[in-house]
């Protein structure tokens, strides 16, 4: 059966003393649950937080990573580096890293094949642009986006993936996909899956939303059958939003 998760990307926000901060609060009022629960705070304070978590369910996973194994990628982080510090999962794909910092379809699939190789856990972003909304063309942009990155893995390589549709015009906006527009969309990701691989591997992954989620609107998103959780950014940084959000799966 597919996990139900709640992860927290918590951006370039918070220093060292601050993350320690959150995390203890976190830990001190994190609610029973079967969900996975995961934070990923920024880089430099992922040593920091996985001492933190030293006893915690809770697991500290990276906003990115590079696809090379290592050499002259100055300010880039590699696989090794995270398996190095007890990091095992990846954020790959985040809109933020394909709007400012030029990631391709090409160049993630390149980030996931090395993620995989290495065993590391990927948490894959996509999603749409308002325009790609407006004008209906958001099935064939999500489809493009899986097909790219993600259709010429092996079948097995599919369990030590999860998807987060997260749909830009939702991103830090405020704006919401209703749950309905957000089941709707998870349900063709699941059905293109099925298509490309087989209902096993489809119903195996975890499909995340993200976009605005917050205490208030939390449970009725992922009440929707092909929810499976939420990529949560703003509400990630303040523990009594992000306690009321896994509290709600
Ligand atoms: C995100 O950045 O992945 C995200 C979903 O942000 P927010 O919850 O702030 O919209």
């Amino acid at each position: 059966m597919r996990s139900k998760i709640v992860a927290g990307n918590w951006k370039m926000n918070k220093n060292l003393a601050d993350t320690e901060t959150l995390l203890a609060e976190l830990s001190a009022k994190l609610p029973d649950t079967n969900a996975e629960v995961m934070v990923s705070p920024t880089y430099v304070n992922l040593v920091g937080a996985t001492r933190a978590l030293e006893n915690s369910t809770i697991e500290v996973i990276a906003q990115n990573m590079h696809f090379a194994e290592s050499g002259a990628f100055t300010g880039e982080i590699s696989a090794d580096m995270l398996l190095g510090i007890g990091v095992n999962t990846a954020i790959i794909g985040h809109s933020e890293r394909r709007a400012y910092f030029g990631e391709t379809d090409a160049i993630l699939a390149k980030k996931v094949a090395t993620a995989l190789s290495k065993n590391i856990r990927t948490m894959f972003c996509f999603g749409e642009e308002l325009e790609d909304r407006q004008s209906g063309n958001h099935f064939k942009v999500v489809e493009s986006q899986l097909k790219n990155a993600l259709f010429s893995l092996n079948a097995s390589a599919w369990s030590s993936i999860v998807l987060a549709y997260e749909p830009v015009w939702a991103i830090g906006t405020g704006e919401t996909a209703s749950p309905e527009q957000a089941q709707e969309m998870h349900a063709f990701i699941r059905k293109t899956i099925a298509e490309q691989y087989n209902t096993d591997v489809a119903d195996g992954v975890s499909i995340l939303y993200g976009g605005s989620v917050k205490p208030g609107n939390a449970a009725e998103i992922f009440s929707k059958p092909d929810v499976d959780g939420g990529l949560i950014g703003g509400a990630s940084l303040v523990a009594d939003d992000f306690v009321a959000i896994i509290k709600a799966i």
